[in-house]
């Protein structure tokens, strides 16, 4: 499957421009910093939210303000979604996701897609905010493109770039879907 450099960078102008329409509230950073147990240092959105508005993942910029490049653009918050994926990385499927994106030749082009999809968002995020790539330049997150290290980092891709960004992203939020969906609220952190 051939890659469409252009088709991504159009896929990435248009994810990039919807997720900083978004604007993160002060209800929203307290959330996540409540979700992280810290302040979440460089973010630049909400990337994808529950049902009931709470935040589920955050868009991070390429530069932290202390000037940390930093690549996991997409970060998981959502203490129910991490807890729910701790629970899959735990149970030994990251080698059998590894077998899939380096032997499964379907599942080893749409890994490939993945990574540069998440290359071009993060390049049209660092465009707009005026971040250098510099020290992370080619580097994406969990592991791709050829290996399956982090089911946290692709779970939040798909969460903020939609079904069919990430396929094994896919794969752990089906498997996941009893004890977490952004379409079904769970969320237990409150302002309260
Ligand atoms: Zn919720």
């Amino acid at each position: 499957m051939p890659i469409d450099e252009s088709g991504l960078k159009a896929m990435a102008e248009e994810l990039v421009g919807r997720v900083m329409a978004d604007k993160a509230s002060d209800d929203d950073l307290a959330l996540v910093k409540q979700q992280l147990g810290r302040f979440p240092r460089g973010m630049v959105a909400v990337g994808a939210r529950c049902v009931c508005g709470r935040p589920l993942a955050v868009v991070t910029r390429p530069v932290l303000p202390d000037g940390t490049p930093f690549p996991t653009t997409c970060y998981l918050t959502s203490p129910e979604a991490t807890k729910a994926v701790s629970r899959v990385e735990a149970d030994g499927s990251m080698r059998h996701y590894t077998d899939l994106v380096q032997n499964d030749e379907t599942i080893h082009a749409q890994y490939e897609r993945a990574h540069r999809l998440y290359l071009a968002f993060r390049h049209e995020l660092a465009e707009r905010l005026g971040d250098s790539e510099e020290h992370i330049a080619g580097t994406s997150a969990g592991g791709m493109p050829v290996r399956v290290k982090c089911l946290h980092a692709l779970v939040a891709q798909t969460l903020v770039m939609g079904e069919g960004a990430n396929p094994i992203g896919d794969m752990v939020m089906e498997r996941i879907a009893d004890e977490f969906a952004p379409n079904v609220c769970r969320c237990t952190t409150s302002l309260d």
